[in-house]
């Protein structure tokens, strides 16, 4: 497969804006090329636009290149500009499946891209023939989400990897959730798909949702692409220096903290259990639930009352009547224990 070939003809020709900081990006100068302001050191000065200390350490941790590193404004970025690389409005649609993530369909939708969604089977599994069935030549995109949200699962490693090898198109396999996960998810198998897309993150396991920064992993020509198409400084100073701090701690937190989220995970599953109007707590690879609980939607109004906030996913299709409850502290997640028992035998 040539990866170009699936490229937009308008972005295969793209001529991208050359910034200052592209055109001379040395160190130890007097720069007078950027309309900066002098003061203010340093956040006067525009970022790297390629980021390339965050990835360089990026490329470490991960054991991935730095070439294959693309740096988003979330995951959502790059979601959005997969997109707008390859698929051309009104002509070319994406392949996905459902329930997931609803960011693909809402990026889809706002580039005018059509979104084929293939239900998952009742153990939440994709189904990979029909997906494969509902391709055709315009289909240029897969979005494949696993741990999946909300569903919470992992997929089967092999439908995983026979959709790669069979779709004609690009595969963007979303694992944000991939370090709450017993498995250890397809990075160190990047190379075996030229094809592949992985999606990580910094807003879970690493705890800095807020500073945004989001991680694609693939073959260079896709980076290539990516980086054409992105906003020039889309990863602001502050972020790069957070993130390059957090990822350079010698011990890190994230270890501690998915350990400890997983210990409450546990602890919510037992608890959940013994609750009668409990109808189900389906397996989780991920820092959430989701819970068949009887009157959901009744339930879900009182734990609001109770000012216990969780997400109520009782509308979405395979999720009747469940809720998805995110892992919180140890004091939350037995508050949360608490309202839901008032919420289900109310005195
Ligand atoms: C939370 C989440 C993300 C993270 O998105 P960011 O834009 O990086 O914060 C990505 N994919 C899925 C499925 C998620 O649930």
């Amino acid at each position: 497969m040539n990866i170009l070939n699936l490229v937009r003809d308008n972005i295969k020709n793209l001529k991208p804006y050359s910034s200052a900081r592209n055109e001379y990006s040395g160190a130890n100068a007097i720069f007078l090329d950027a309309n900066e302001n002098p003061f203010n050191y340093p956040l006067n000065r525009y970022p790297d636009p390629l980021q390339m200390e965050l990835k360089e350490k990026i490329s470490k941790l991960k054991n991935i290149p730095a070439e294959n590193i693309f740096l988003g404004n979330g995951s959502d970025e790059a979601i959005d500009l997969l997109i707008r690389i390859f698929c051309e409005p009104s002509v070319d649609n994406i392949i996905s499946i459902e329930p997931t993530y609803g960011m693909y369909k809402v990026c889809a939708d706002i580039n005018n891209v059509a979104f084929k969604k293939v239900l998952l089977d009742s153990n939440y599994q994709i189904q990979v023939d029909p997906i494969l069935k509902e391709a055709n030549k315009n289909s240029k995109l897969m979005f494949i989400c696993s741990p999946n949200n909300p569903t919470s699962n992992s997929f089967k490693k092999e439908d995983i990897i026979t959709a790669i090898t069979n779709f004609k198109g690009i595969v963007v396999l979303d694992e944000a959730y991939i370090d709450f996960s017993g498995n250890p998810g397809f990075l160190s198998r990047l190379f075996e798909f030229p094809n592949l897309v992985i999606l990580h993150t910094l807003s879970k396991a690493w705890g800095l949702a807020g500073i945004r920064l989001g991680m694609a992993f693939a073959d260079e020509k896709i980076i290539t692409m990516l980086n054409k198409v992105k906003y020039p400084y889309n990863i602001n100073r502050l972020t790069q220096e957070k993130a390059l701090e957090a990822l350079s701690r010698a011990t890190n937190c994230k270890t501690e903290w998915v350990n400890t989220i997983l210990k409450e995970r546990q602890y919510l599953i037992d608890e959940l259990s013994s609750i009668k109007e409990v109808v189900n707590i389906y397996p989780s690879d991920a820092n959430f639930l989701l819970v068949k609980i009887e009157k959901a939607k009744e339930v879900y109004e009182k734990l609001v009352a109770q000012r216990v906030i969780v997400r109520d996913r009782s509308q979405v299709a395979l999720c009747n009547g469940c809720l998805r409850i995110t892992v919180g502290l140890e004091e939350e997640n037995k508050q949360l224990i608490e309202a839901l028992k008032k919420s289900t035998y109310p005195s």
